[in-house]
């Protein structure tokens, strides 16, 4: 299975490439981010919940991410693998995540983080924030709490994976079509 971490700080292009990965390795694509939308577009509790936080750009609880990405596993049982967007954004989730993969004998085959530094972020964001509607998009002061979030929480996700020998860094700047190809690059020698 390839199972791979794509990692980044938010508006690292992280969706886009998935996207184009999804396609190339037929891949199940795991956006936390994407799913939690889904519950508010939906009207459940959890996503009532979880929408004060992300309107503030606050992370939701891990256990609330963990269940969610337990039952992905769960409902895709023949997957050839999985991208993981967006989580983990903590310590706490990686090491749920190795636990849930070892209970399947398989393991995080990789992480890809693209870098991209903090003033390029909050042009794309604000950018993005005019065509996609999130109000987490639409407020410079939001971003900076989602960037600050990012250093503080999920910042240390990346050590989690370079112990373990998994952690690879790409440039996040620059044509869509030329970080795809540094990313399968990495890829090609996991
Ligand atoms: P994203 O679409 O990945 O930028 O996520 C949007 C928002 O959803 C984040 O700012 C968080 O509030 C929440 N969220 C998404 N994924 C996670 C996660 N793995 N852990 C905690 N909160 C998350």
């Amino acid at each position: 299975m390839l199972n791979l971490v794509l990692f980044g700080p938010p508006g690292a292009g992280k969706g886009t490439q998935s996207q184009k990965l999804i396609e190339k390795y037929q891949l199940v694509h795991l956006s936390t981010g994407d799913i939690l939308r889904n519950e508010i577009a939906n009207g459940t509790e959890l996503g009532l919940e979880a929408k004060k936080l992300m309107d503030q750009g606050i992370l939701v609880p891990d256990h609330v991410v963990i269940g969610m990405i337990s039952n992905k596993l769960d409902s895709n049982k023949d997957a050839k693998g999985f991208i993981f967007d967006g989580f983990p954004r903590t310590v706490a989730q990686a090491e749920a995540l190795d636990a849930l993969l070892a209970s399947k004998n398989t393991a995080i085959s990789g992480m890809v983080a693209l870098e991209v530094d903090d003033d390029e972020l909050q042009k794309r964001l604000l950018l993005r924030g005019k065509d996609s509607g999130r109000p987490d998009d639409a407020n410079p002061e939001i971003i900076r709490r989602r960037i600050d979030e990012y250093n503080s929480k999920t910042a240390p996700v990346a050590s989690f994976y370079k112990e373990q020998g998994k952690y690879h860094s790409i440039n996040g700047i620059g044509s869509i079509d030329a970080i795809f190809a540094e990313i399968t690059k990495v890829i090609g020698n996991f």
